[in-house]
Parts: C-alpha cells; sequence; structure tokens
C-alpha cells in the first residue's frame, strides 16, 4: 500500500527534538513532528494555588493543552474548548504513572503545551515534549512516557497519520506507554476496526512508541548526555 507521503505502513514521519529551550520554564522541551510544531513547558514543583488542593502525601500534576489560532488552517478561536479541556486531562493521566509525585508532597507542577502548528497527532507530540520538560525541570521520573497512534485509512492499517490520512481516516488510536514495562497510560480510538486490525493497530503504535523513546533519549543525551 502507498501512502501520500510516499511512507510505509510502519514508517513515523519525521520527528526531531530539543530539550531545554525556554530559559524561564523550570523545564522545557520542543517537538517537531511532521507538521506538527509543539513547545512544552513545566513550572515547578511550586506551592499549590488554590491550597485547598495541596495533598500532604504527594505533589499535584496539572496539564493544560492550548492551539494557537494560528496552528491549524481555518484560525481557532483562542482559548479553551472541549477538546484542549479533555486533552489536557488525558495528558495528565498518560504522564502522571511515571512521575514519582511523592517526591513533593504539598505542591503542584504545572505543564503547559502550546501547540503552534497542528497536522494530527498533536496529543502524542505534547506528551512526548511534556515528559521531556519534565527532565529537563529535574522532577524524578520512574521512566519516560513516549506516544505515538496508530490508525486505519484506505483500507489498510498504518503508524502515525498524517493530516490528510486522518481526514479521511477510517480510524486513528493515539497510545502512550512507558516503555521499559510498556505499561499503558494513554489509549484513545475514534472509528471502527475488526478485533485484527485493532491488534494490528496497537502492534503498531506500540513499535512508534519504543521509536519515539529512542528519540527522546537522545534528545536527553544531547542535552545532559557525557
Ligand atoms: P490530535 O492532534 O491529537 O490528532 P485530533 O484527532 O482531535 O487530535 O485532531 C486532529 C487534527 O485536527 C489536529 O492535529 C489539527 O490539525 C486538526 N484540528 C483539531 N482541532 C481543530 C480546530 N479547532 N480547527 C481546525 N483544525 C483542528
Amino acid at each position: 500500500m502507498k501512502r501520500g507521503d510516499g511512507r510505509k505502513k510502519d514508517e513515523l514521519r519525521n520527528v526531531r527534538m530539543e530539550v531545554g529551550v525556554l530559559k524561564r520554564a523550570d523545564g522545557s522541551a520542543y517537538v517537531e513532528w511532521g507538521n506538527n510544531k509543539v513547545f512544552a513547558s513545566v513550572y515547578g514543583p511550586r506551592e499549590v494555588i488554590p491550597r485547598f488542593l495541596a495533598r500532604n502525601d504527594r505533589a499535584i500534576l496539572r496539564c493544560k493543552y492550548n492551539m494557537t489560532p494560528f496552528s491549524v488552517e481555518d484560525r481557532k478561536r483562542p482559548g479553551p474548548d472541549r477538546r484542549s479541556v479533555e486533552i489536557g486531562k488525558v495528558t495528565a493521566g498518560a504522564l502522571e504513572p511515571a512521575v514519582i509525585l511523592e517526591t513533593y508532597p504539598n505542591s503542584m507542577i504545572n505543564v503547559n503545551i502550546e501547540v503552534m502548528q497542528a497536522d494530527a497527532g498533536t496529543r502524542c507530540a505534547g506528551i512526548t515534549a511534556a515528559t521531556l520538560a519534565l527532565v529537563d525541570a529535574g522532577i524524578p521520573m520512574r521512566d519516560l512516557v513516549s506516544a505515538c497512534a496508530a490508525g486505519k485509512a484506505n483500507d489498510g492499517i498504518i503508524l502515525d497519520l498524517s493530516k490528510e490520512e486522518d481526514n479521511k481516516g477510517q480510524a486513528d488510536i493515539p497510545m502512550a506507554i512507558m516503555p521499559r514495562s510498556e505499561e499503558v497510560t494513554l489509549l484513545q480510538m475514534d472509528g471502527i476496526l475488526t478485533e485484527d486490525e485493532l491488534e494490528e493497530a496497537l502492534k503498531l503504535a506500540v513499535g512508534g512508541c519504543k521509536s519515539i523513546y529512542e528519540l527522546q533519549k537522545n534528545a536527553l543525551m544531547a542535552k545532559y548526555g557525557e
């Protein structure tokens, strides 16, 4: 099967990552994933505001996902909407198992994801960037979190759907894992797949996450290595 951009069915788009790109954040990262351009920044651990949210046994992790008005083809109305609130929530859920929150009782860690350019797969790019930003902020982690989607378009099961494939696609399954244990921390799906197709797509997505994991480690080595 031939894909619009010439990729093989199990091939990622070009992915580039950089750690520590924003001077005033405690931690930050930039991920370019195909035509997606995403910044993640981490502030904290810091005092919890409002204070009643504080937990005396661990930190709380909050994630905000935002798309700039110029990130999509038709200008997007600025500010939060249903979709961005949902993605912020599932991103927090995807990251939380990896963060050793018990290290910082009574504090909060804020993760901000800014999508500067969107082209399908922004939640996976955001989770991938946020993980690097958490490490850059010096927050203790059990493992990295690596994300990638697989799905179905033109009747084929494929890795990392492009915008074009997503638009006329038959299914999209974003996934995030902690690669060392293969524990799944995010799994969503829209569309319809048979059981066999689902199994094939999940296999592809796990493989994609592991490739992303290698790139994350390289990006961290480039900043902190040796
Ligand atoms: P993801 O970016 O994680 O794949 P979706 O499946 O919800 O999330 O969105 C797919 C793509 O659709 C986005 O990456 C973006 O290119 C586009 N998109 C999302 N929301 C909007 C919007 N409000 N206006 C225009 N395009 C959008």
